[in-house]
């Protein structure tokens, strides 16, 4: 299975409309992140039966409220429900200290460890990377330091045609050899098996931008440019353009501009105001601009698929 991407809360400052603050939950290569943690999120985790032990990364965009004030009471669960594994929590700076001092004041210790992985205001920065995948911080324009997260799944490898390669007598060696492309040869240098013959291209790698949230940004296009999935928040329809402006916000045919100039697979559109009881005038308004183009309604999952 591809990527996932499911939406927890998608609501800006307020709660609203039956709409939570900011949360998603981004499921890769059996790895879960959690990305922002406003209040509610733990509710949520648990109406949509998502297991919080399998939580391990934690990625928190800057330190407005409705993006982590849910933090310390998932912190909290989690050593009450007796975790002992690390977490990482990749956060702005000042996160740290807040969450110490809640726990120093509340005389709780915390029975795992938490690593904190704290990012640099308005710079690209590699925060995470194993064998698969890679995420990477982008700076948004927002008032206060605030990042968006490009997560990029690695190259794969050749995958061995079975159907070919089932009579063969091949050694773990010469398997791998196969994986990473090379042909097999014989001690004395002669071709015994083309590549080609015996593998099949490798599954495409997936891409993800969390982009929230920020004022209009075409700094951005580059670094995300052909993502296969985008989420952009777009608090304000056009109506509201200058309040948007004024409070660093982008409206939804501003997002929509930057799917297009970016030439991504899929945009879904969030952070909505708390003064669109109904959201259809965000999403039309998109429309116009970048055609696919869906809302981030809660409880959705985005299965992400290649855009080729
Ligand atoms: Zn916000
Ligand atoms: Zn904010």
């Amino acid at each position: 299975m591809g990527p996932e991407l499911q939406i927890l809360g998608s609501n800006s400052a307020a709660f609203a409309h039956r709409r939570h603050h900011t949360s998603q939950l981004f499921r890769i290569q059996n790895q879960l992140f959690l990305i922002d943690c406003g209040e509610g999120t733990q509710l949520l985790l648990k109406k949509y039966q998502i297991k919080i032990s399998k939580i391990d990364h934690v990625l928190i965009s800057h330190l407005h409220g409705d993006h982590y004030f849910g933090l310390i009471g998932l912190l909290s669960t989690m050593h009450l429900f007796g975790r002992e594994k690390e977490l990482t929590l990749i956060a702005p700076p000042g996160l740290a200290e807040i969450i110490s001092l809640q726990l120093k004041h509340s005389q709780t210790w915390l029975m795992y460890k938490i690593n904190f992985v704290e990012w640099t205001p308005d710079e690209v920065e590699l925060v995470f990377e194993n064998q698969q995948v890679t995420v990477h911080t982008i700076p948004m324009d927002h008032g206060v330091p605030c990042a968006g997260f490009l997560f990029r799944e690695k190259e794969k490898k050749r995958r061995i045609h079975r159907e070919v390669f089932s009579g063969l007598d091949l050694s773990p060696l010469e398997i791998n050899r196969l994986k990473i492309g090379e042909d097999l040869v014989n001690p004395d240098g002669s071709i015994k098996h083309k590549n080609k013959e015996l593998t099949l291209d490798p599954l495409p790698q997936f891409s993800y931008a969390y982009c929230s949230d920020t004022k209009y940004k075409p700094g951005i296009i580059d670094q995300i440019q052909d993502v296969d999935l985008l989420y952009h928040e777009s608090t304000f329809a056009d109506d509201m353009e200058e309040r948007a402006h004024g409070t660093f916000h982008s409206t939804a045919k501003e997002a929509a501009s930057i799917a297009k100039e970016a030439n991504v697979g899929k945009l879904i559109l969030g952070h909505f105001s708390a003064r669109y009881r109904e959201l259809d005038v965000i999403l039309e308004e998109a429309k116009t601009v970048f055609d696919n183009t869906e809302l981030a309604i809660e409880g959705t999952k985005f299965e992400i698929s290649n855009k080729g």
